[in-house]
């Protein structure tokens, strides 16, 4: 929440430089979690967003027609995740970034019809084991250690 409203409060000056402009309910130390939480989700957007989800191998697949299975999740994976839908969410906002990339593939057609249905199943499940693991730990990524002591 503190993070949005810090996005929502950032002016550009001439050059498109963003500068930042602090909540002033928050000291130094505060804004040093804020700041580090931003870096953190960002961080962590840019790795899901490089890196698709491992798609396991269903039992009613095999391994040979699981590469297709495989090259065509993260062939989908790779195009959803540049959708404007996708885009229109600021990069910290994990959250949502998740489920909408979440909701896009379990829409997705050629999703569809090139990987096996349990396989698909399993992939959509692993990415919303990940929206759920990442809501129960979005504090661990506020966690900055400044000047030695951890807020
Ligand atoms: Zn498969």
């Amino acid at each position: 929440m503190h993070v949005q409203d810090m996005i929502d409060r950032q002016t550009s000056t001439a050059t498109g430089a963003m500068q930042l402009r602090t909540d002033e309910k928050f000291g130094n130390e505060q804004m040093m979690c804020v700041l580090s939480g931003y870096w953190s989700l960002v961080s962590f957007w840019e790795d899901v967003r490089k890196k698709p989800l491992e798609v396991q191998c269903a039992d009613a697949c095999n391994k040979e027609a699981h590469a297709k299975c495989v090259a065509t999740w993260e062939k989908r994976w790779n195009s959803a995740v540049g959708w404007k839908r996708i885009l229109g969410h600021n990069s910290a906002d994990v959250l949502a970034l998740l489920a909408c990339l979440r909701d896009q593939l379990s829409g997705d057609d050629e999703l569809r019809e090139g990987v096996a249905p349990a396989c698909r199943l399993a992939g959509l499940k692993a990415l919303n084991d990940k929206l759920e693991h990442t809501r129960e730990h979005l504090v661990d990524y506020f966690l900055a250690v400044y000047e030695g002591t951890a807020c």
